[in-house]
């Protein structure tokens, strides 16, 4: 045994391996189970696995406020690799949101890599009487402050697009907040709330089974998948510049080796290039990315350029909490 070990130290002393990971790695979703977030971090754990030694990885999901608990637990974890974070845009929404926030998304982090983008739709419950964008428009007015939308906590992507919604339409509707858009969906389905914003990573499945209405996305572009691409975009269809696209990246805490962040970065680009979670990201509506921001020092510029991007719209739209 003490052999091996002094075979094992020198052969560290000559190739500088890092051995990581040694146990199993956490990633925390700050959203609920069975959700967008949760779904693509599910698949990306799978897709990181083998690069990563076939390393054993659970989800933890730490739901609630927007995202900001999971994002919070995350910061104060051991600096090891042991605990990472995949969320979304919420990293750039909370900031301004929130007057106590418990993390800096730029100061309590390392940028391990950007993983993809995924448009929004705009869903209803299945009793609603609306069948087009246009008419849900005539709805909404006939409705006024009788109408609940759905949303997964302040900073959320769910909150985001709802408040810019509301926001162009001039139209107030009562949010009703959940741990994410997983719980939010079942009650869509029960016809308990209204309509909600969704990433098509929790909308597509439902939409294509005819078990939810949907009227519009919120890209500039239409979808490419053949059952969203008849779904106009919120910017044809009268809302001129409306424009809503999440990102989800995945984040250690501050002072984890760079030897580690090296080895996730280098994992996930595995993951970008590899042909079953393309096509399970891409067949929800989700784009991979190929681009700079898979690097950490792009991804970290990024998400500042994207706090920069909403603090003045969120202010403008003066919503804050605690
Ligand atoms: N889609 C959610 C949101 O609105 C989060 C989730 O449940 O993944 O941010």
């Amino acid at each position: 045994m003490k052999k091996l070990l002094i075979a094992c130290a020198a052969a560290f002393a000559t190739t500088g391996a890092f051995a990581y990971p040694e146990k199993t790695v956490t990633i925390v979703v700050p959203f609920a189970a069975g959700g967008p977030t949760d779904k693509v971090a599910r698949d990306f754990a799978e897709a990181v696995r083998k690069p990563l030694g076939n390393a054993t990885i659970v989800i933890d999901n730490v739901a609630g406020a927007g995202g900001t608990l999971g994002a919070a637990k995350v910061a104060k974890a051991a600096p090891d690799g042991y605990t990472l974070l995949l969320t979304h845009v919420s990293m750039a929404t909370s900031p301004a949101l929130y007057r106590n926030l418990q993390f800096k998304p730029l100061d309590d982090f390392e940028f391990a890599g950007l993983v993809n983008e995924v448009p929004m739709t705009l869903v209803g419950r299945p009793t609603l009487a609306a069948n087009s964008y246009a008419e849900l428009v005539t709805w909404i007015n006939a409705n006024k402050g009788k109408i609940n939308i759905a949303n997964a906590g302040l900073g959320s992507a769910s909150h985001l697009c709802g408040m810019l919604f509301q926001s162009v339409l001039k139209a107030d509707m009562t949010p009703v907040p959940y741990k994410g858009t997983a719980p939010a969906m079942n009650d869509l389905l029960g016809g308990q709330v209204d309509i909600m914003c969704d990433q098509t990573t929790n909308t597509t499945g439902q939409i294509e089974g005819g078990k939810i209405k949907a009227y519009a996305v919120t890209t500039t572009k239409r979808l490419a998948i053949p059952s969203l691409s008849k779904l106009p975009t919120l910017d044809e269809a009268g809302l001129k510049g409306f424009n809503v696209t999440i990102w989800h990246g995945v984040y250690a805490p501050k002072g984890t080796p760079k030897a580690v962040i090296d080895k996730v970065n280098a994992a996930l680009k595995v993951a970008l290039k590899d042909p079953g979670f393309i096509k399970n990201q891409e067949s929800l509506g989700a784009v991979i990315v190929t681009d700079a921001r898979s690097n950490p020092a792009d991804h970290k510029k990024f998400v500042s350029d994207e706090i920069n991007k909403w603090s003045p719209i969120i202010k403008a739209n003066g919503q804050y909490a605690d």
